[in-house]
């Protein structure tokens, strides 16, 4: 975009340019939050991460449009005096860094802990200098519906009253604390309440953002290419795994969950959003999800292997999926979300945003990526002799 041309918010007022502090800007969310904001606005983003290999392409000197509206700090927020003073010459901190894979909450439930609550310093800088802050927590803070715990034959359970998850009205719900699962949903609740009473007590400007299983290119790693072999990434990457080396797709527990997925573009529009329209944003939790993109995870798998043998050329195997045990695929302490289906009243009323992508068709711009990224890089691993 041509960074002269003025823009306008949702309420007809222009947008002057800001400085943006991106916490954990270099992770999948983070990396196309930047793209957008580099090619579609005149403002400036103080990238932050100990990674930057999924901002690279941004941060190539001189030649691109944006030269000098980027700039990386390689710091930990856990143990760097930086980041306050980088707090203080922002106008707005968005705060994305976390650990959230769930293969990781039940396994490594202190590093969950710590990093999802302990850590989380920016809410205090935030605070404490009066600047603005997104924050990025997760839906999984609403833990399981409350139809969940109807007898299977009820009918209630297709009443939406017991199933969709709202902002201002639905309870969190997790399982007890053995099942470790949940200590990542827990950590992200009480950074949520500690947000809000910071903006209760101390005026603090914030936004929650609860993202509903957002998908896309860069997401999670492929086991053994760009991320290590024992690795577990979420289901995206683990399906696009198991379809680029040919293997049988996973099921955990029958596949049985339900999920809704968004196309990440769809919903780094709704960010964009929150970044313009402070006026709208502020003081408000957002789910941001595409609730027409329902599927139980089996009918994710289906779906995907379908999409892939299109992408590829290459015929689906002809039992392409296989049922392993939760506690054989993640370990003991895990525990599953039943249901996730957004209620978008509230991001609605606010931003006017909506989603737009199909699941067929954002699985297509998905999976053409990841056969373009990384087939021939499996092939090769693949085929080397394996060491005895
Ligand atoms: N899952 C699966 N096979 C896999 C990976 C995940 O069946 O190879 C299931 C997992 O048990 C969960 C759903 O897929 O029900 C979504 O998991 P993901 O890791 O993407 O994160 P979540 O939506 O639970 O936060």
């Amino acid at each position: 975009m041509a960074a002269s041309t003025v823009r306008i918010n949702l309420d007809g007022k222009p947008i002057n340019p800001l400085t943006i502090l991106m916490i954990g800007a270099g992770g999948f969310i983070g990396s196309h939050l930047c793209e957008k904001i580099l090619q579609e606005t005149p403002h400036k983003i103080l990238a932050l991460d100990v990674y930057s290999d999924k901002i690279k392409h941004l941060l190539e000197p001189d030649s691109l449009e944006w030269a000098g509206r980027i700039q990386f700090h390689r710091i930990n927020i856990k143990h760097d005096s930086r980041l306050e003073g980088l707090i203080k010459m922002s106008d707005l901190t968005i705060n994305l860094a976390a650990i959230c894979t769930p293969a990781d909450y039940n396994t490594r439930p202190l590093d969950t802990i710590y990093s999802n609550f302990i850590d989380a310093l920016p809410v205090k800088y935030c605070s404490e200098n009066a600047k603005r802050l997104i924050h990025f927590s997760t839906c999984e803070v609403y833990g399981k519906t409350i139809g969940s715990f109807l007898p299977k034959d009820s009918p209630l359970r297709q009443d939406p009253a017991y199933y969709v998850l709202k902002e201002d009205t639905s309870p969190c719900i997790f399982g007890s604390i053995e099942k470790q699962r949940w200590s990542y949903a827990c950590a992200k609740q009480l950074i949520e309440r500690l947000i809000y009473a910071e903006g209760a007590e101390n005026g603090l400007e914030f936004t929650i953002v609860r993202p509903f299983n957002w998908i896309g290119p860069r997401m999670d790693f492929i086991p053994g290419i760009d991320g290590p072999s024992e690795g577990v990434p979420r289901v995206l990457a683990c399906f696009s795994n198991a379809l680029l080396r040919r293997e049988q797709l996973k099921l955990v527990d029958g596949g049985e969950s339900q999920r809704t997925f968004v196309y990440i573009k769809d919903a780094i529009e709704a960010v964009l959003l929150m970044i313009e329209n402070p006026d709208r944003a502020n003081g408000h939790i957002f789910n941001v999800g595409n609730p027409n993109n329902e599927v139980t995870v089996r009918q994710l798998a289906e779906m995907m292997t379908a999409v892939y043998a299109n992408v590829s050329g290459e015929p689906a195997l002809e039992e392409p999926t296989v049922d392993v045990s939760s506690k054989e695929f993640y370990g003991e302490g895990y525990d599953d979300s039943d249901k996730r289906i957004p209620d978008m009243t509230i991001i609605n009323k606010q931003l006017g945003w909506n989603p737009k992508t199909s699941l067929w068709d954002l699985l297509d711009s998905t999976l053409t990526y990841q056969h373009k990224t990384y087939a021939e890089a499996v092939k090769k691993a693949i085929s080397k002799p394996t060491t005895s």
